[in-house]
């Protein structure tokens, strides 16, 4: 298959086997990958769907084909997927899955990144599994229990005081390793679209989905699957998206209503604490092309929707909580339809006790 790295802004295009670019190399934008997709089946995981993917995984550790359980709450059928049972315990599997295996395909002996949360750990466990050393760099508000997992996977933790500097440290790096760059790389959003091509394959297509947003892989990659599917024939209409993010840090929001809007603190959901998305036209084209819309929430409403959540059976972290205290506020509007909500990362990780004050 003739597959390039492809910037929508500037035009430039190289082979993807040719050389790594982690971000554009002429105007610096985020890169796509140019491929023909198609219908055809290979084996399990994400390789099941590796004609509909610009790559598929060498090894298969047990990511995808996560469990839906469907639920119907408040009039509206809920398919809730399950993605925290991946093998690290958060969506971010598939993504790196892809990424290692380029890199090692690559011959690359090293992978570097930046993240204190999901993705460290997905990166420390895949660096692992596919045999490449891996450097860890995370700001010092970290967890301990999230330091502790990434260092018992084998990588090098290294920590420096602010998230800034995380992501200024590991782009000095960056130049002899393979920097994963999660917040950029278009394979976090083909291996989040194969969300999409299970909940096709077993339920067809929701009418709606709801999905947090921080840098916003997820949902351009649950709407890029949708897209894929649409264009070879598979469904009909595109699900409208529906972003959740917290009143703290809300530039989705900002973007697409044009204001901003007062509310608590939200930093129980640290996974969606991203203040400069990479892709955040690109977000706000999905919600405006397919008619959806973006929902703030605050700690009390996520931790009353963790605590509704931990009752319907599903062990979450409170970022994946914010896609069910979206659909409470917003469930007035879904009665009768198919709505699916992706509950992204284990609680397993976590310890702590949360009050509503
Ligand atoms: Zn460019």
């Amino acid at each position: 298959m003739d597959i390039k790295w492809i910037c929508n802004v500037c035009g430039f295009r190289d082979p993807m086997y040719k050389h790594y670019h982690w971000s554009c190399p002429i105007c610096g934008s985020p890169l796509d990958i140019e491929y023909k997709p198609v219908y055809e089946y290979g084996s399990k995981g994400l390789d099941r769907f590796r004609g509909l993917l610009p790559l598929t995984p060498l090894k298969f550790i047990g990511e995808g084909e996560t469990k839906t359980v469907v639920e119907k709450l408040d009039g509206t059928e809920i398919m809730f997927k399950l993605e925290y049972m991946n093998p690290s315990g958060s969506f971010k599997d598939r993504g790196t899955t892809l990424a290692l295996s380029y890199a090692y395909t690559m011959g690359f002996n090293e992978a570097v990144e930046d993240s204190s949360g999901n993705t460290g750990i997905s990166v420390a466990l895949y660096s692992r599994v596919y045999k490449l050393r891996s450097k860890i760099v995370v700001p010092a508000t970290t967890s301990r229990e999230k330091k502790c997992l990434i260092k018992m996977l084998g990588a090098e933790l290294i920590e420096v005081p602010t998230r800034g500097d995380a992501s200024n440290y590991v782009l000095s790096l960056a130049s002899k390793a393979f920097y994963v760059a999660h917040t950029w790389s278009p394979f976090y959003i083909y291996g989040a679209s194969s969300i999409s091509f299970e909940i096709y394959e077993d339920y067809g297509e929701p009418d709606v989905v709801i999905l947090p947003v921080g840098s916003g892989g997820l949902l351009l990659g649950v709407m890029k699957g949708f897209e894929i599917l649409n264009s070879l024939g598979k469904i009909l209409k595109i699900p409208r998206p529906i972003a959740v993010e917290g009143y703290s840090i809300q530039p989705v929001f900002k973007t697409v209503k044009g204001y901003e809007e007062k509310g608590e603190d939200s930093s129980l959901a640290e996974g969606i604490m991203v203040p400069n998305p990479p892709r955040l036209n690109e977000i706000k084209n999905y919600i405006d092309r397919y008619g959806g819309d973006i929902i703030l929430v605050g700690n009390s409403e996520i931790i009353k929707a963790l605590e509704e959540l931990l009752e319907l059976g599903f062990v979450v972290e409170p970022t994946s909580a914010t896609v069910y205290a979206a659909f409470k506020k917003y469930k007035d509007k879904l009665k009768g339809l198919k709505v699916l909500m992706v509950l992204t990362g284990s609680g397993l990780k976590i310890c702590k006790e949360y009050r509503v004050s």
